[in-house]
């Protein structure tokens, strides 16, 4: 068995049974499917893929920053994969897009993303997801692993210069680099440690702003058990839970289903 079909066995189905296109097309205002085809491929830091991709139909892509494309990156036998990666940037003009890989090592995604040439085409459909920046708030707080770089890039980079923190927790901050936003990023390492830093940042900015508690959101995405202690955190430091937006990326106990999500 390669490589490929070894890593796909590990993809669950959901219980209820796999989804296809239509079903998640259904799901979300304005998503429909798409022809990808690759223009580039770079990286910008060892960890992190760059994949520039030129769409089909020309039609614009109407998303919200945070909105990702929900991509087949195999198709097993009678089995459709699915890996979901946040729209990171989007030429009207050109009509392409990019998106940015988290290179883990051991799942059919990254494996995909790794064996890609320029000129391959993959379907998509999209845009999906329903967390978008509340402009209601007035500070904006950005918690994230390495998968939700690029959403926490483009939502923080669509708000008022100083009105968001955004904190990576990361196994390896020195291979990150700085963004080139006008918002704070913080990159931490992934440890004991964690939550204190968390903490402080999350009060430093909440004072430097002169914001109260109450005047703020959160918006969280990685790790599923990761996800929980970010939020019980935040709710220690004061947030409700109306205050916080929350999307699990992955699981670490078990490779994401055929639709992309952990179950
Ligand atoms: C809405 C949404 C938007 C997303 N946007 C992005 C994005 O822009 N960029 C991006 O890189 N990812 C993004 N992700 C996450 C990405 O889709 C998942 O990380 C994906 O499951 C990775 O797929 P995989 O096939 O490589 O690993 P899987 O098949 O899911 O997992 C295989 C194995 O690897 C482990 N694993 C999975 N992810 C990681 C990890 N990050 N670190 C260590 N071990 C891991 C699993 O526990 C499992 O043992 C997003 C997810 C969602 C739901």
């Amino acid at each position: 068995m390669d490589e490929r079909s070894r890593l796909a066995t590990q993809v669950p189905s959901r219980p209820a049974g796999d989804l296809g296109d239509q079903d998640l097309i259904a799901r979300s205002a304005f998503c429909r499917s798409w022809e990808l085809t690759l223009i580039a491929k770079s990286k910008q830091s060892p960890a992190m893929l760059d994949l520039h991709w030129s769409l089909r139909p020309a039609l614009p892509l109407l998303f919200s920053p945070g909105q990702d494309l929900t991509i087949t990156v195999l198709q097993d036998y009678e089995r459709a994969i699915r890996r979901r990666y946040t729209v990171r940037n989007y030429n009207a003009e050109r009509h392409s897009v990019g998106i940015q890989v988290f290179l883990h090592g051991s799942g059919v995604g990254t494996w995909w993303a790794e064996n890609l040439r320029e000129g391959d085409s993959v379907t998509a459909v999209g845009p999906r997801g329903k967390i978008g920046i509340n402009r209601n708030a007035l500070g904006h707080i950005f918690v994230g692993d390495e998968t939700a770089v690029p959403a926490m890039a483009s939502m923080a980079g669509s708000l008022v210069p100083g009105s968001g923190v955004v904190i990576g927790v990361v196994q390896e901050p020195e291979l990150w680099w700085p963004y080139p936003t006008s918002l704070q990023w913080n990159w931490l390492k992934h440890s004991a440690h964690w939550s204190k830093t968390v903490s402080e940042l999350v009060r430093g900015f909440i004072l430097s702003r002169s914001l109260s508690y109450l005047q703020v959101h959160a918006y969280l995405a990685g790790e599923a058990s990761e996800m929980l202690w970010w939020r019980d955190l935040l709710v220690e430091l004061g947030l409700s839970a109306q205050q916080i937006s929350a999307k699990a990326y992955w699981g670490g106990s078990k490779a994401n289903a055929t639709h992309g999500e952990p179950i």
